[in-house]
């Protein structure tokens, strides 16, 4: 009978990751490869999930596999597991479908027992034996029985130091050492069975329940991975590192994970097993260090040699584990290698230029939240910086904080919202919620694969890692480096890209697009079938928005132009003026200012269209409020206190935000909306007649009903008309809509019969299709979010399935009413993948979104028009039929993918 639960290495393959976990189903592969691989078998997920399923049973069959599978096993190593004579030993290790660095459990060197030490001994040395049975015994005490790992790390310190360099322990110590781990359960009622079979089911079912630990759970909301996938197990020979100086164990990529140059990157520890690069016990040395060692110099050169046969065959930077056992290498995992923003973009480019890819892959490859880091703030050389220390450059971008020990208390006042730097000796898994609230992390330990450092560069934090010159005294609450005390709650800045540890908090510079994001964006674009606009309401975010590809301004709220030096008293003039003369009187000098600041802006997208929105918000907003200013105000209009503060009372309401805003304004005071008009197209013939080529649209927001914007639409049009018969000179007149109400959504071909454009306000068509307040939600909304009422913030991920559906309609009715619509969506969703790509589904035009996110749309827009290369629409389930717009329109040039695994894997 074929077995339910196991699959031999031999058997498997990369495409089963669903079952055999990323780690299996390469370790599957690599065998197939003739790869040197330790013989082996994974226990499916399946198992795992059946153990989670069924009240943490073990499936029954299950052992009668293992021992099926371990048989073969022996056969293939010439070993036999719990033989006193030539023992086998094994490794037993999860490895999920999605990588969870550290979050889950190992165990190794099972079937070391009293019995088959002197067997292992007689093998290789007593050295060694003595060494892997110290590490059972910490690991099956931590992992299996759950005791507190400080107490082996105590009795490790006091043998080895606080570094636990074991390697330079005599034969006396390690003896010492073991006898003193193995006293450890004993002081807590437990002991380790001397059975090796036992150990090997307890150890299988402790990493199956390790599937559920806190620190793992919390990895996966925060990764986004599905609870109920369960991990694989892998139990595999143990091959050894630590036998002396021609054996090594270390980490190697195939490229730099940091800058993504070529050529093999990676740390080794001599005489040391696996857990120890990862842990950060020791810190590494560099891999080429491998190549001036001549007893290790022909494991180097097959390593290179398997490396760049693995980046071949998986079509991606690799990230490899790997252990020297007597000048032999072995290869014991390989994976899609994780990389900075920087290393990820460089090396699709280069992967593609070098025809291991095509350009479609290598914009696939690229995660938009990555170039989102990528465009993170550096630190500003040209101020004086007070570096006291430096590190390993581990993960880039810099960061500025006060200084935490403890994750915890650095996870509570990351929640707060104060920037904290996290301190540490080195990471573990633990750390991970403290680490995500931090600004960045510092360690005094640990290599470039440090935990540190993995776990911070997949998740964009900047750290420095390996800082030997700092001293951590937590007791005391400081780090001294040389001379320098640092305390706890003082502010320091790290540099991630440079490794350098600053005092104080340091100036950044935001960065730009570098060359080569700007090509991959270029390649990007050439897939896309959505523009990307920008919402900017300066000329100069204008001109920033436009450096990062702006195809022009979706939205500019025009209200945000009142606030500038000297308007505001003209804007509160305005809205307190007691009749429309004296309000005209004001206009006229408000359209002065206004000419200027949208001539800016049309200079700044020539020859992009610029969506201009006529004055949205409740007008209270512009009003005085404080005593003082309330006093400024009447001493320059000349009015008591009282007078005024009785004016702004009339203008207070109780719900502004469903209060006298948006078109409301312009219908109660045409003569605002005309002012805008006027002064729209008066910048817009005054940059004609410069050569400029302009394309203004104007966008009356908040409209529930057609007639609003009929009547709206008139006092633009009447306005633009006066202005071209005066001038003998005409722009194009373009005149649309926002859809930020449900009502508005439902009576979209209505709306269009008066509109070119329509664009979705998802800010504020959030806030009404749920009725949640936008300025309220945050003291609540996370609760729903905890308790999975929400899936998420519905104000940063669109809610497809509410305001999604509200979007479906009104694109559908609007097409219908009027095939040349224009639509469009410039709520804060444009700049998020997920709503770029239901854009790209519902084939509307456009989406608009800040500056800074605007490189992020591109890249989103293209990968989620890569996703549906026949233009085909999630829609085509029949529910909304005709909403997706003609693709043919569209010019698509698609190029296939030959890459069998995705990098989001
Ligand atoms: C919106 O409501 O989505 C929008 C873009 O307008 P504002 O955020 O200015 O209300
Ligand atoms: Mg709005």
């Amino acid at each position: 009978m074929l077995p339910r639960w196991i699959q031999l290495f031999h058997q498997g393959s990369a495409d089963d990751r669903d079952r055999l976990g990323g780690k299996g189903a390469n370790l599957a592969e690599m065998t197939n490869l003739g790869l040197p691989v330790p013989p082996g078998f994974t226990i499916t997920t399946n198992a795992c999930r059946a153990y989670l399923e069924n009240d943490r049973c073990t499936p029954s069959g299950l052992w009668d596999e293992v021992r099926n599978a371990l048989a073969e096993v022996e056969r293939r190593t010439n070993r036999r597991f719990g033989d006193p004579a030539c023992p086998l030993l094994l490794s037993v290790r999860s490895g999920a479908k999605h990588s969870m660095p550290g979050m889950m459990d190992t165990v190794l060197n099972i079937g070391l027992t009293d019995a088959t030490l002197p067997g292992l001994a007689a093998l290789y040395d007593e050295r060694l034996a003595l060494d892997c049975a110290r590490r059972l015994q910490q690991m099956f005490g931590t992992v299996v029985l759950g005791l507190p790992a400080r107490e082996y790390e105590a009795v490790l310190a006091k043998f080895a130091g606080v570094g636990g360099q074991t390697d330079r322990l005599d034969l006396t110590a390690r003896r010492q050492l073991l006898a003193a781990f193995t006293a450890i359960p004993a002081l807590h009622g437990l002991a380790i069975p001397d059975d090796p079979f036992a150990h090997l089911e307890q150890a299988i079912t402790a990493v199956f329940a390790s599937w559920n630990t806190p620190r793992a759970v919390a990895y996966r909301r925060s990764q986004g991975i599905a609870d109920d996938l369960g991990t694989a197990v892998n139990v595999q020979a143990m091959v050894f590192g630590n036998v002396g100086a021609d054996s090594a164990t270390g980490v190697a990529f195939t490229r730099d994970p940091n800058t993504g140059a070529a050529g093999l990157f990676g740390e080794v520890l001599v005489d040391a097993q696996g857990e120890d690069v990862v842990a950060g016990i020791r810190t590494p040395q560099p891999i080429a260090s491998m190549a001036a060692e001549p007893r290790l110099r022909p494991a180097y050169d097959q390593l290179l040699e398997i490396a760049g046969r693995l980046e071949r065959h998986f079509r991606d930077m690799q990230d490899m584990e790997f252990t020297v056992e007597r000048g032999k290498l072995w290869l014991l995992q390989t994976r899609t290698g994780k990389r900075t923003a920087q290393a990820a973009i460089r090396i699709a480019i280069d992967q593609a230029e070098e025809g291991l890819i095509d350009r479609a892959a290598a914009v696939r490859r690229v995660e938009p939240a990555q170039l989102e880091r990528q465009l993170h703030p550096n630190l500003d050389e040209s101020q004086p910086l007070s570096v006291i220390a430096s590190g390993l450059p581990a993960s880039p971008g810099a960061a500025s904080g006060r200084v935490v020990f403890d994750p915890l208390e650095a996870r509570q006042r990351g929640e707060q919202g104060e920037a904290v730097i996290l301190v540490r000796r080195e990471t573990s898994a633990d750390d991970f919620p403290g680490m995500e609230r931090a600004q960045g992390i510092l360690t005094a330990r640990g290599g470039m694969t440090s935990h540190a450092a993995v776990v911070a560069r997949g998740i964009g934090k900047p750290a420095v890692t390996g800082c030997a010159e700092i001293e951590i005294d937590e007791a005391a609450g400081t780090f001294t480096a040389g001379e320098v005390v640092v305390h706890e709650g003082d502010e320091v800045t790290i540099d991630g890209s440079t490794g350098r540890v600053i005092l104080g908090h340091v100036r950044t510079i935001p960065a730009g697009l570098g060359g080569e994001t700007a090509k991959l964006l270029a390649w990007a674009d050439r897939f896309r079938h959505l523009a990307v606009r920008a919402n900017a309401d300066t000329p100069a975010d204008a001109a920033r928005a436009r450096e990062f590809g702006a195809e022009g301004i979706g939205l500019c709220r025009t209200e945000h132009m009142f606030f500038g030096d000297g308007r505001i008293d003209l804007v509160r003039d305005m809205i307190l003026a007691e009749s429309t003369s004296e309000r005209e009187q004001v206009l006229v000098a408000l359209e002065a200012l206004q000419v200027e600041d949208f001539a800016g802006i049309f200079r700044a997208m020539d020859g992009y269209p610029v969506t201009i929105r006529t004055l949205d918000p409740p007008l209270h907003e512009f009003l005085p409020r404080d005593d003082e200013e309330v006093a400024r105000f009447a001493t320059r209009r000349g009015l008591t206190t009282a007078e005024v503060r009785t004016r702004i009372d009339a203008h207070r309401e109780s719900n502004p935000m469903l209060g006298h805003r948006g078109c409301r304004l312009g219908i109660t005071f045409p003569e605002i909306t005309a002012m805008q008009a006027r002064a729209v197209y008066r910048a817009a013939l005054d940059c004609t007649a410069d050569g400029v080529i302009v394309e203004p649209e104007v966008m009356i927001p908040f409209v529930s009903d057609a007639e609003e914007l009929r009547l709206q639409r008139e006092v633009v049009v009447s306005v633009a008309e006066r202005l071209f018969a005066e001038t003998g000179r005409r722009v194009p007149v373009k005149i649309g809509t926002m859809i930020e109400v449900p009502r508005a959504a439902l009576l979209a071909d209505r709306i269009a019969a008066h509109a070119d454009f329509i664009s979705f306000g998802t800010n504020d068509l959030t806030q009404t299709t749920f009725g949640l307040s936008r300025d309220d939600s945050g003291r609540f909304l996370p609760d729903y979010v905890a308790q999975g009422i929400l899936p998420s913030d519905p104000f940063q991920t669109l809610d497809r399935s509410g305001v999604g559906r509200l979007i479906e309609i009104a694109t559908t009715l609007g097409y219908q009413a009027r095939p040349d619509l224009k639509v469009g969506l410039c709520g804060e969703h444009g700049g998020e993948p997920s709503a770029v790509a239901f854009c790209d589904d519902l084939g509307i035009d456009y989406v608009s979104c800040s500056p800074y996110r605007v490189p992020i749309a591109r890249l989103a827009a293209a990968q989620a028009a890569l996703a549906s290369p026949d233009g085909s629409s999630s829609l085509s389930d029949g529910k909304i039929e005709g909403a997706a717009k003609s693709e043919q329109e569209r010019s698509f040039a698609h190029v296939g993918d030959g890459n069998a695994i995705g990098y989001l894997d």
